[in-house]
């Protein structure tokens, strides 16, 4: 009659905190296939691919942005759009390169709608990935541009004004704090400060 109890096995679902354990222990394949099949938050369904990073993976410096915007979505490239090409000017200048002792991510893998801020339960989903990239490749500096990155790597809600000029740590890793590359295009004057920023960073770690 259908009284008896029914017994079914549950799919084994990872809990968020077992899931960034798990991701802090992936080697680089592993963290690719990981970010490439990624489902752990609602971006998934707006994305033409993942953008994971791009560079050397055993880089000196690395730098972190935000997210993906709709070039590097169609690309599958981090800073590949009208930002990406003012940042890899800064490099040059630098006489630095995208790829040589350079490495490039983001905090989220997958380009939010519109181009909007990324949310904090996608921050929260999504970070591990990049905090594992960071142990993979154990830079000597990490140049965090825009607010979600300063804030994700710091744990801090502190604005962007007020973390630069100075080397933050990281995991042990010396941090410095710059402008996102896209806030200077729509505010010219702070390129001066954002290129200051670079110099700081090029004496701390050359
Ligand atoms: N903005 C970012 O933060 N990251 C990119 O990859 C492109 C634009």
């Amino acid at each position: 009659m259908g009284l008896s109890p029914v017994w079914r096995l549950r799919a084994r679902q990872e809990e968020p905190e077992q899931k960034s354990n798990s991701i802090a222990l992936m080697d680089w394949t592993q963290l690719k296939a990981k970010v490439a099949g990624c489902t752990d938050c609602k971006l998934c369904s707006g994305r033409t691919q993942t953008v994971f990073g791009v560079g050397d993976e055993k880089a000196q410096w690395m730098l972190v942005g935000e997210a993906p915007g709709s070039e590097e979505d169609r690309l599958g490239e981090p800073f590949v759009g009208q930002a990406g090409r003012l940042l890899d000017n800064m490099l040059a200048a630098l006489s630095m390169e995208r790829g040589r002792n350079v490495y490039i991510a983001n905090v989220l893998k997958c380009r939010p709608p519109g181009n909007r801020n990324p949310e904090p339960d996608e921050v929260a989903a999504c970070s591990p990935h990049l905090l594992r990239q960071i142990e993979l490749i154990r830079p000597k500096l990490i140049l965090a541009m825009g607010r979600f990155a300063a804030q994700t790597l710091l744990g801090t809600d502190a604005t962007i004004a007020s973390l630069r000029g100075r080397v933050h740590q990281y995991a042990g890793v010396p941090l410095i704090v710059t402008y996102h590359p896209a806030y200077l295009l729509r505010n010219l004057p702070d390129k001066a400060k954002s290129w200051a920023d670079l110099v700081f960073a090029k004496k701390t770690i050359p």
